[in-house]
Parts: C-alpha cells; structure tokens; sequence
C-alpha cells in the first residue's frame, strides 16, 4: 500500500495525498461547497492542503482558513508567495498577509511560486528567517526545472525540501533529470494538476486500463503518482470526489499494469523542458 506520510530532508513528515486549491475562493457561492470538500478531505486523512495567495487574490486562502477553522493542528498547510514579493522583506509581509487570511499563526511548508526578479539568496534569507522564528517548519520552491534548482541549493543551507512541479501521466518530462536529481537529494516532489486539470481523464487508454481495475480513471491516475514517490494535490470541489480521490491511497499497481501504463504515456527519451500551465 502507498505510504500515507513521507519525511523531508529535514526531519519533518508531511501527507502524500493532498488537496489544491487554485480556482477556489472566487465565487461567493461556491464557498460552501468548497469548504465542505477541504474538510471531507482532512476527515478522510488528506490532511495537506495547498494554496498560494495568488489564487482568487487572497481568495483560496480565506477558504482555506474557514476549512481548517477548530482543526488546525489536524492540517499540514502549504501556501505560495508570489515572485514579484519575493524580496527580503516582501517575503515576510506577505507571509504575514497569508497568516491573516487564514486565522493561523503558522504555515508547514512554504513556496516560492516561480522564480522572479529577485534573487533566490534575498528569498531564501526571509524564508530562513521565518523558519528561525517558528514561523514556517519548512520551505521549498515551485515550478524550479534543473538549473535552477542547481541554483537554489547554493543558497538554502540545505533546507529546500519541496518542488512542487507540473507532473501527471501526461505529462513525465520531469522523470528525464530532475526527478533523479532530487531523489538523490530527498527533495520532495509535489505534483501539481495531477489530472491535469482533466484533461487527462478523457484519456481512452487511461479509461480502459481504470476499467480492467475496476477504479476511476482519477483514481489511476492519482495512484500511478504516488506508486512514483510523489505528492499528488489534486483539487476538487465536491465531497463525493474527494472521497473518490481518497482511495488512491488504497491501491496498488502491478508490474504488468505500470508496464501498461508507459506504454500509453511513455517516460521521456531525452531532456525536456519543464511543463507548465
Ligand atoms: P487538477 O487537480 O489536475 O484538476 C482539477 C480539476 O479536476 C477540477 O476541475 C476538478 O473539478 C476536477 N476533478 C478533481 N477530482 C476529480 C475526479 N475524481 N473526477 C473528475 N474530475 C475531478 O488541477 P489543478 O487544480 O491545476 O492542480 C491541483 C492543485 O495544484 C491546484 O489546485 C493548486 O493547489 C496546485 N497548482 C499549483 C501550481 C503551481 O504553479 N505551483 C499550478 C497549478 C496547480 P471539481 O472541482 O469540479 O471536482
């Protein structure tokens, strides 16, 4: 069975099977399912929720603040900052804005976005700072190819311990050198759009093999990340398909269905570069 935790290079443990959040907090209407599915989610043991206070302007993060409303020491958060605040004291300010929104005085995990105009050593010593203080138990970044986590790791006295990158069955790129690369390092890979935001699930060759398995198409592709050692947060609205997507965590791939499986998505041959929405 797929591990429920996995430990990041320093020490601390974090689910892997999460819940996204991009997309909510921008309908006032929404809302109530929205919450409804993030705290079926942390009930069902999907206790990591990933935000960034990009999405919705803020909005996804006060969504998130009322799911982990009584139960936020149940919950293993992750927010974002966004590149242009990346500076030393940007850095800070907008953690601190991010706290508000969500009614905590604490984030797990926090990333930088995507890289920007500011330099990773201005970034990271805020993002040190924040560790120093208790503020944050870990730091990482995003949407970081190779090089430039080549680069990072000149800078982080060794404390990244996530990249959250695009990656699903479609979309495998990553396996060619980054993937490796971080393994060595036991820095966590967080994949994001990991049904790529649907548009896998129309796949016919994921259809049939989900069908001989009697599982859903998400759920093959949910359990195929995690058979790879990653982090899955797919994002869903809906109680009845966070309960869907839970049972990822139940299955198990055999060698002749994984062997399937590369054979409709196949690895990568050669280097490519990393993907994006
Ligand atoms: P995704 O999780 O691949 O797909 C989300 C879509 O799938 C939603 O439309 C959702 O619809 C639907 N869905 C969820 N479960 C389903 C199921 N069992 N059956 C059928 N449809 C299902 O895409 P994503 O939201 O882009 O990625 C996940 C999270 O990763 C984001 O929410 C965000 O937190 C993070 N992310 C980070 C970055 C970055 O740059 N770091 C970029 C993109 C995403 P319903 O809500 O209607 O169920």
């Amino acid at each position: 069975m797929p591990s429920h935790v996995i430990t990041l290079p320093n020490g601390i443990t974090m689910p892997t099977l999460g819940q996204g959040t991009w997309f909510m907090g921008e309908s006032s209407l929404a809302k109530k399912d929205e919450v409804a599915a993030l705290q079926r989610g942390i009930d069902l043991g999907m206790t990591l929720i990933d935000t960034a206070e990009m999405y919705a302007s803020g909005g996804a993060e006060k969504v998130t603040g009322e799911a982990i409303a009584g139960r936020r020491d149940k919950v293993f958060l992750v927010s974002k900052v966004l590149p242009g605040n990346a500076s030393r004291r940007g850095t800070i300010a907008a953690f601190e804005r991010s706290l508000k929104r969500m009614n905590t005085d604490y984030i797990d995990l926090y990333l930088l976005h995507w890289r920007g105009g500011y330099g990773l050593d201005e970034t990271f010593e805020a993002m040190e700072r924040l560790l120093a203080d208790g503020k944050i138990r870990a730091y990482g970044v995003s949407n970081f190819d190779l090089d430039d986590m080549q680069e990072a790791v000149q800078y982080d006295n060794g404390n990244i311990c996530v990249n959250q990158v695009l990656y699903n069955l479609a979309s495998r790129g990553i396996e060619w050198d980054l993937m490796p690369w971080m393994k060595k390092r036991n820095i966590a890979v967080m994949a994001y759009s990991p049904l790529y935001q649907t548009r896998l699930l129309k796949s016919q060759g994921l259809k049939r093999v989900a069908q001989e398995l009697s599982i859903t198409p998400a759920q093959l592709a949910l359990a195929w990340l995690l058979h790879q050692g990653t982090v899955p947060i797919p994002k869903t609205s809906s109680v009845k398909r966070v309960e869907e997507n839970r049972k990822a965590w139940d299955i198990v791939l055999d060698a002749p269905v994984l062997a399937e499986l590369d054979s409709i998505f196949p690895p990568p041959d050669h280097k490519m570069p990393l993907d994006v929405l």
